[in-house]
């Protein structure tokens, strides 16, 4: 007997099941005995696990309210070494004899303390950075201390820029501009010339090769980017020109970003191998090979070539990659050179999860639905009273359709006065009440007929976050993309309700209704029911990459409050940053109010109130200060 409950009894493991935790979590996340995600910031080889709803209750208690966004610092530096790991491990094993370098790109996520810690704990693999324009050039100088690194100058570059780029090399910086429209060379030049500094130079190619995730469009011949062949014969043609052929060292191409499918990234990679052995036949000195970004991160963890997934791991990208240089550049006998790749998203993606509350949840009520109805009873709500009882397995359909039929009709009658607010109710009771028979029968059905498909989302419950879409997870909005979601505590119980998410923006668009399932996509998340007092905690997870400045400020809701915690082996953690979310004052100024401006015009409104006699001078008082609470509290909902 007692065999048989366990087995009956909803587990942690139906739970990891149920949210793919332990598919798309790479090890960092996983389920403690007691029901909570727990960090595993170690990942899998290590027993150190952190419980994410007792962090919560320790920065309540620092006064940090949710939204959060918790950045755990020991996942990057992980991140950064697997890579190089699984480079170095290709390199070794195919015998390689160039070096692998790798660049963060800043526009995945330019937020000062991530560049920090790649600068630091990347240092000991000379990992650099690229950068894409002056703003992002001047924050990779500031935090970067290693001259080993390289330092990749993509993007327009007017004449500042080149002067920047320039005087970093002076000061000792491993910089490379890499040329993507025929005119930035006579620039860079004349400026080097100028400044008396011998520029490194890098040529951005087409090719014709192409990505086939959602950024299909920056890779290929018709990609917006890059030289065609004949601008790069003519880059080669004016180096020779003006003896300066000697400064050509690098190769670059970028096929777009989240490739799922390892098949187009080793096309590529021979692609610009052989571009990159005509370089070298020209007369280029040449030294590196940089294959941009690509690298997906499994946010579903299907590990299949699903735009929200990928079909190969970071072990299998490094070996096909260094095999595809490789095998091309020997057939000529041309020497390996350093090969860079440009991964933004796989680096951060991991490090960042969003921590958010439930603040309410919208159920379809259980409407009464009378044992007789009243005589004046319009035909239309009789004829849905009908339907209601005398549905069955086999006339669902229909009943269905009479529900829809005469919904509409009795909204219609309403209009127009024919129906009253008591019958109006009856009929929305009754139209509820046969969707929910029809939703509980039509599972016993063989085939599933298409308009009943979609009871269940019309019956989903919805629950209210606090958070807003816009602002931190701007990709579900812009780009449908799919981020892990799911509850952060009470896993060991069975979650019963089917729900949507919808943000704290007012904003019809502000929801989530696509969520990962194993099998593909699913409209519904499986959530708890909500427990009277008792707060519910939802975390978005691989939010790292390029979701924090893609975000807007719609509603005027800002960023969100952020922590970031490093995690020790004794499983003991601290909290070595928090930046405070946007204040109400803050996002006003951003919109161009004048905080002090509101305050002055509050003041002689106030004022005024007093002196006709609307309220008194304590009241103006109490007013003031709750406006003047209001514009530096929390943007979000504080309880
Ligand atoms: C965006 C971008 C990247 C980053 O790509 P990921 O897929 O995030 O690794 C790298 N290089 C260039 C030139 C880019 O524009």
């Amino acid at each position: 007997m007692a065999n048989k409950n366990a087995l009956q009894q909803w587990s942690i493991d139906d739970s990891a099941e149920l949210y793919g935790i332990r598919n798309w979590g790479a090890g960092y996340f996983d389920i403690t005995e007691n029901g909570d995600v727990a960090i595993h910031p170690f990942g899998r080889g290590s027993n150190v696990a952190v419980s994410i709803p007792e962090v919560i209750r320790e920065l309540k208690e620092r006064g940090l309210e949710l939204p959060v966004l918790l950045r755990i610092e020991n996942i990057l530096d992980s991140q950064i070494s697997s890579l190089h790991n699984s480079f170095r491990d290709a390199i070794s094993t195919l015998e390689y004899k160039g070096e692998y370098r790798g660049v963060f790109p800043i526009k995945v996520n330019q937020q000062q303390q991530v560049l920090e810690e790649i600068a630091n704990f990347g240092s000991s693999f000379h990992h650099g950075f690229e950068v894409g324009s002056k703003a992002e050039l001047i924050a990779a100088i500031s935090q970067m201390r290693d001259h080993k690194a390289c330092l990749v100058c993509n993007g327009y570059k007017d004449e500042e820029f080149i002067d920047l780029g320039l005087h970093a090399m002076r000061m000792g910086f491993n910089c490379i501009f890499v040329m993507e429209m025929g005119w930035e060379l006579s620039t860079l030049l004349e400026r080097a010339a100028l400044l008396g500094v011998e520029p490194q130079i890098g040529v951005r190619v087409k090719l014709s090769a192409q990505g086939g995730g959602h950024w299909t469009a920056s890779g290929g011949e018709r990609s917006s980017f890059g030289l065609s062949m004949s601008q790069i014969t003519d880059i080669i043609d004016t180096l020779k020109a003006q003896d300066k052929l000697h400064c050509l060292k690098l190769l670059h191409y970028h096929l777009g970003s989240q490739i799922p499918n390892i098949r187009s990234i080793r096309s590529a990679v021979q692609e610009a191998s052989r571009v990159y052995a005509e370089l070298v036949k020209e007369g280029a000195p040449m030294g590196y090979i940089d294959l941009g970004g690509g690298l997906a991160v499994d946010y579903d963890g299907s590990h299949t070539n699903y735009v929200s997934s990928r079909n190969y791991s970071v072990n299998e990208y490094a070996m096909d990659v260094v095999e595809a240089v490789m095998t091309t550049l020997d057939k000529q006998d041309i020497p390996h050179p350093h090969i860079i790749t440009e991964s933004g998203r796989a680096v951060v993606a991991y490090y960042s999860v969003l921590l958010f509350n439930i603040l309410d949840v919208s159920k379809i009520e259980d409407g009464c639905v009378p044992e007789e109805i009243p005589e004046d009873t319009p035909e239309a709500i009789a004829n849905m009273y009908e339907a209601y009882k005398s549905l069955t397995l086999r006339n669902l359909q229909e009943a269905y359709n009479d529900a829809l039929f005469y919904r509409d009709e009795v909204r219609r009658m309403f209009l127009d006065g024919r129906v009253n607010l008591r019958q109006r109710t009856l009929a929305d009771n009754l139209f509820w009440a046969i969707t929910k028979a029809v939703a509980k029968l039509k599972d016993k059905l063989k085939i599933v007929p298409k308009e009943l498909e979609e009871i269940d989302t019309a019956l989903a419950d919805i629950y209210y976050a606090n958070f807003s879409v816009f602002q931190s997870l701007p990709d579900a909005w812009a780009i449908d993309q799919l981020f892990p979601l799911m509850p952060l505590h009470r896993l060991k119980e069975e979650p019963t309700r089917h729900a949507i998410i919808s943000d704290i923006t007012c904003d019809s668009d502000g929801k989530l209704d696509t969520f990962i399932d194993p099998k593909g996509e699913k409209p519904l998340l499986d959530l708890h029911p909500m427990k009277n007092g008792d707060e519910y905690y939802l975390g978005a997870f691989l939010v790292g990459a390029y979701q924090e400045t893609l975000g807007d400020l719609h509603n005027l809701f800002g960023d969100t409050n952020v922590v970031s915690v490093r995690m020790y082996e004794d499983g003991s953690y601290e909290f070595v940053r928090e930046i405070e979310g946007d204040t109400v004052g803050e996002l006003l100024e951003y919109v161009e109010y004048d905080q002090r401006r509101i305050m002055e015009d509050l003041r002689s409104m106030a004022e005024q109130a007093v002196r006709e006699g609307r309220i008194t001078a304590a009241e103006r008082y109490d007013l003031l200060q709750a406006f003047y609470a209001g514009l530096r509290g929390y943007t979000y909902f504080e309880r």
